[in-house]
Parts: C-alpha cells; structure tokens; sequence
C-alpha cells in the first residue's frame, strides 16, 4: 500500500486483535473451511505439477513438515479482527532523483542508525523509494537491489555479493527506459552494468538441491524473480473463503466418527429412511444391568435435569453444555456396545458413512444434509418468527404492500405462484439476514491462482505458486492471524417441487431413479465426485452413459443456481461476482446469496419489491436460455461464460456440472458421448 499521498512506500504488518466473539461452531466451521482450501490448493498444484517441492507449495503453517501434504494445525492460528493493522516503511531501497545512486536498508533499525545523507555526490540529494520490487509465485518479494544471489554448494545457501567485482559497492540506477527490460544498475566505480536479475533466495536454495539428489533438472526461469510495481495487484493477493453460519454444532460434530451413531439417527429422520430404535427404558435396563457402568444412567438424567432447568431460566449456552454432556455419555453406551443403537433399514446409506471419510467435503451429501436441516431450523422456520426470513406466497409488508389489499395480494399470489410452478420451484424464502462468515487464510505473489504460467521463449512454463499464512502476530507462539468478519447478508432459498424433478429423471432415462424418497436415493447412490469432478469434463465421447441420479440431480440444481444468479445481477443491481451458491443436492435445494462484504447499490428486497415478476420471468425466459456465442456452445454441453457460466471466484463447481440443456432440452452435457439421446428440460411442459 501506498502512504501518506504517495510520499512514503509501507507494508502492512499483523496487530494482536483477538476476534472474541466468534461461536465455537463457527470457528470449528472456519477450521473446515480452511482445511479444504489448503488441501484443494496443494492438490491444484500437484495435478499440474506432480515433482514440485511441497514447501515451495505450502507455507509452513499449512503442511505436515515430514509427508508435505496439507495440514492445518489451530494452535498456529489465531483469529483476529482485521480492523486493526500496522504499517512499517517498505521496499527500503532509495533513489537520488538527482544522479540515480541508490541507497538500500536491512531494516527500520538499521536506517534508523545511519540515515540517508543529505549530500548525495557532491549535490543536494533527492532520496525517493524505489517502488518497484521483485515478486516471486513462491510469495516473497524483495527490493529491487542490484545484488543478486548465488548458490554456494559448500554451504548449500544462497548468498547475496553485495559489491561489484571492482570492489565498489555503490550503483546508480537508470530506470528511464518504459519497461524493467531496459533498466539498468550502473556501478559508480567502474561503470559496469547489470540487467535487474535476481534470484529468489528461497527458491535458489531448493531446487539446485533437489538436481543434485538425483531429482528434476532445474532452469532459472523458476528461479529468477519479477520486478513489478509495488502498487500493482499482482505483489498481493489475499486468499479468502467464506460460509453460511450455523449455531448448531451437530454440522460440525455430527461429521465426526464419535457421532457416527447420532449421524445415522438424523439422517433417518431426514430422508425418512426406517430406523428402529430402542426406547429409553430398553436403554436404561441395558446401562443399569451393567457392572461396569453403574450409576451413569442417574449421572445422565441429572444432565437433562440440569438443561431443562437452564434452559427455562434462559441460560441457552448451559442448557447446550448439559445437553452435550448428556449425549457424550449416551453415546458411550452405543460406542461401548453397552446397548443397541437401532438398525437403519438402508445398508447403502450405512456405506456411504463409512466411506464419505475421504470424499471431497464441498460435494458431500450427507453433511451437506446436515447443513440444510439446521439451515431451515435456523434461518427459515427461527428467522421467519422475527421477520427475518418470509415466504414469498405468504408476504409481509416489508416484502410487498400488496398486503394491505386483498385483491391485489391474490393477484401477486396468482402471479408468483405460477411462475414458481413453471420454474419448478416448491418454495421460494427470502432471508433478510443470512449470517456469513467471511475469513482471509493467507496471500500469494505474482499470481491468484495455484499454478503461475512464466512466458519464457515464446512458451508458457507452469510455475508453482506458493500459498502463504500472513506474516506472525507479535504474540507468545507466533501465532499467525485468520482475519474473520461476520456480516448478515440477503438471501434467496429455492426448493425444487420433488414430483416434477422425478418425472424429468425419468423422461431423461436416468438408470437408478427412485420412484419416490430423491433425497434418500441420492445418499444411497452417491459416489465421490471428487475435487477436479474429472469425470464431467469433456470425456470426447469416452464419459459415463447411461445417466446416473446424483450427477443428474447436481447438474439441474446447479444449472438453476446459476440461472437465478444470473437473473437476480441483471433485476436487482446486485454485482454477479458478489453472489455466492450453495447447494443442497438430497434436499433438492440451493441458496444464492450475496457472500460480499462490499457495498454495492443492488439489494434483493428492493429487487422483489420492485421487480420480482422480472426476476422469475427472465429466468424462464428462451432468450437466456440460448447462447448468443454461437454454435459450440449448443453443441458442446450447453454452458459458456456468455450463457450460464459465472466467474470462478463465485461458482461452487468450477463452471462444471451446468448445461442450458437440462432446462430448455437438447444436447445433453459435456461428459456424455455424442450419441446419447437429447435431454428433455426441466422448464419442458410435457413434465410440469
Ligand atoms: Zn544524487
Ligand atoms: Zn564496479
Ligand atoms: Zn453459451
Ligand atoms: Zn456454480
């Protein structure tokens, strides 16, 4: 960042400033989030670039030092509030505007100690910082220094000359020319100059290693760093991720093996899947008859005792901490084998638990059930007694004045309700305050993503990029900051009409349709789609046929998600890339919500006030459902970036699993081969 009107360079520094108001269950979620960011990260890096160096992938705070796979360990973190930063004066390489010599500081101290000059060669000097610094993908940068480093393979360490070979150690810099290619260091003893060309230490140190134990061959093109403008983008990009909010920690603690028992007791509540379970006395007798565990079942009666107590005198965080400690002994008997948990009458939902363990977290079923169940408790049916969330068929004032006037309001009902029943849609809730949580892990250099392509040649040479932890809070063990903020932001949630999406499986010949119960077929049937979802990217022909329910379930739910994304941009003002998806494929729904934490004018009540007929219309309309691109598009699955698509940064899936296709009908997705027969749409009216 720049300073003071553009006087003085600085970098920000981390302050100490605890985030003290975070919930356990968000910090657990903060941690899971973060896990999946690193591990997909490193996983990017390595499908590309399978030889690289995992410390030149992961910082340290993110890897196992002895595997160097990801990693994250809470105790090298600590949440902070970003409200609070310090600034130190950055790159401390100086330039007299007068004659070009260059002065350069290890540190604040050290200029501190011996200033610059006044007098600069005989005249009155003109010190400025030089703001152009080299960058590297690995995430450091470095003043642009005319010294650069050698790898000395005594010591196996880069070192830095910092003298001319002419024994001067003063140089001019020439930076007239437009481009750094033309600049020069000059030195002021014998007029030799230097191209700017430096060698990232770090990586300097590495990769000759890894060439002499016998490993890939380096070339300095992965080496040498960039110089780039201080002021520019690409020295800093924070990485970021955010999340709905939830206060019950079952999303979190449900998701744990020790829960396994609780785990399957919810889901066959859910998705209405038979579960016998014994009663409380069938228990009781079991625990009591016990020798080994006497006295617990009293020890467990007084917890219940205690939350029911609490909890009628308000105190909602005790009344959790009894419940918690009620049901941790409970489920020590099951654990133990002490008494019988129940049988859940769906072996392959049995499987799915004990397998989900290794299935890539964003796409899996079961949590993501677990997740929509405490999203509808919590920020439906809770929020909607405080008019925080309304259905839009049964609108309050706020949502629409047509309210106060019952033939207008049985107009608007009319008018929304069919149009919800051509999109498909069973409920539509607008959620005024959807809590998101919003957190930066880390930052890169040079690049946003996990792989840097260097030109070199006229060719593009894949570089890794190295994903940083910020810099240690000046605090006991180092810690590294989280910076976390919470907003409460609009939303819209959308359920599919269950009826209309098993009539479409079937007109589009899915093999493993249920006749009924999706949601359950869905767990039953699902299979790790994984983190790249290799199996729906363009297989040439060679991809899965015949059609299978999850895939086909997703793509429809996301193709949809992206449909109103696109229409609530285009009616409300809202900024596309400030939307964010989440999709909940066994309960037929998603969300789309305004994940920003920037302001923009657009709004969704505003937007249904004013336009909700517009925003449920466009969404049907065959205009937005053909690609004005041309004929790829149509041919080849059915989603560009001119139709359907939306920027990575907002999409859950990559841009895949979508196709125009599977709502107005025809070619079917990319993965399949050409001679699959064209999909029937969801809009179709042979299915609605
Ligand atoms: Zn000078
Ligand atoms: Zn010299
Ligand atoms: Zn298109
Ligand atoms: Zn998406």
């Amino acid at each position: 960042m720049t300073w003071e009107g553009g006087k003085g360079i600085c970098r920000s520094v981390p302050l100490p400033n605890e985030a003290k108001d975070l919930k356990p269950t968000t910090i657990e979620l903060i941690f899971e989030n973060l896990n999946d960011a690193v591990t997909n990260w490193r996983d990017r890096v390595i499908k590309v670039l399978p030889d690289a160096l995992p410390e030149l992938v992961l910082d340290t705070p993110f890897r196992d030092s002895k595997s160097g796979e990801a990693r994250v360990q809470r105790t090298d973190f600590q949440m902070t509030s970003p409200d609070k930063v310090g600034y130190v004066p950055y790159p401390l390489l100086y330039r007299c505007g007068i004659c070009g010599s260059t002065r350069e500081f290890d540190s604040v101290a050290d200029q501190a100690r011996q200033p610059l000059p006044r007098k600069c060669n005989g005249h009155e000097a003109r010190w400025t910082q030089v703001d152009v610094v080299y960058a590297h993908w690995s995430g450091d940068i470095e003043p642009l220094s005319p010294f650069n480093y050698n790898f000395d393979p005594q010591t196996d360490t880069a070192r830095q000359i910092k003298m001319c070979t002419c024994g001067s150690s003063s140089f001019k810099l020439r930076n007239a020319a437009p481009v750094f290619s033309e600049w020069r260091y000059v030195c002021e003893g014998c007029g030799e100059t230097r191209a700017l060309k430096k060698a990232n230490p770090d990586t300097l140190e590495r990769l000759p290693i890894q060439q002499n134990d016998g490993g890939r061959q380096f070339q300095w093109i992965e080496v040498n760093m960039l110089p780039v403008s201080y002021r520019a983008n690409s020295t800093f990009y924070v990485q970021r991720t955010s999340f709905i909010v939830f206060e019950d920690s079952a999303v979190v603690e449900l998701m744990t093996p020790k829960r396994r028992d609780g785990l399957v007791a919810r889901l066959a509540k859910i998705h209405e899947i038979p579960f016998t379970e014994p009663s409380e006395d069938e228990i009781r007798k079991s625990v009591e008859a016990d020798p080994t565990r006497v006295g617990e079942w009293d020890e467990y009666e007084t917890y219940l005792r205690m939350a029911e107590k609490a909890e009628s005198s308000g105190r909602a965080d005790a009344a959790r901490r009894h419940r918690d400690a009620a049901t941790d002994l409970r489920e020590t008997w099951f654990a133990d084998g002490i008494a019988d948990r129940g049988q859940l009458g769906s072996p392959a939902v049995l499987q799915a638990i004990a397998v989900r363990e290794d299935w890539t977290r964003r796409y899996d079923p079961i949590r993501l059930t677990v997740q929509h169940d405490a999203f509808v408790r919590e920020h439906i049916d809770q929020a909607m007694t405080r008019h925080a969330a309304v259905d839009v068929m049964d609108p309050d004032v706020a949502l629409t004045d047509v309210v106060n006037d019952p033939t207008r309001k049985a107009k608007y009902q009319h008018t929304v309700g069919s149009l919800l029943s051509h999109l498909g849609m069973e409920r539509l809730v607008l959620i005024r305050g959807l809590p998101i949580c919003e957190f930066s892990f880390g930052y890169t250099r040079v690049s946003a993503t996990p792989i840097y392509q260097r030109e070199h040649n006229g060719q593009r040479v894949d570089m890794p990029v190295r994903l940083k932890a910020f810099d240690q809070l000046p605090i006991a063990d180092n810690k590294r900051p989280i910076y976390v903020t919470q907003q409460l932001n609009e939303a819209l949630y959308f359920r599919l009409d269950e009826a209309r999406v098993l009539r479409w499986l079937e007109a589009n010949q899915i093999v493993d349709a249920p006749g009924d119960h999706v949601g359950r077929a869905y767990l039953e049937r699902y299979a790790d789609f994984g983190p790249f979802l290799e199996e729906f990217k363009d297989r040439e022909g060679q991809g899965g046929y015949p059609r299978t329910l999850p895939a086909y379930v997703y793509l429809l739910l996301h193709t949809l998600s992206h449909q109103m994304m696109h229409s609530l941009a285009d009616t409300s003002g809202v900024d596309r890339d400030g939307i964010g998806e989440h999709i909940f494929p066994a309960d037929l729904s998603f969300v789309i919500y305004r994940k920003g934490m920037t302001p923009d004018l657009g709004n969704i009540s505003a937007m249904w006030r004013n336009y909700a007929e517009a925003f449920l219309k466009r969404a049907l309309d065959p205009r937005t459902l053909r690609c004005g691109s041309g004929s790829l598009c149509d041919a080849r699955g059915g989603a560009c970036p001119a139709c359907v698509m939306v920027s990575e940064v907002s999409c859950l899936a990559s841009n895949l699993l979508l196709s125009r296709s599977v709502l107005k009908g025809g070619k079917g997705p990319e993965w399949e081969p050409r001679t699959a027969p064209n999909l029937v749409g969801y809009f179709d009216p042979s299915i609605a």
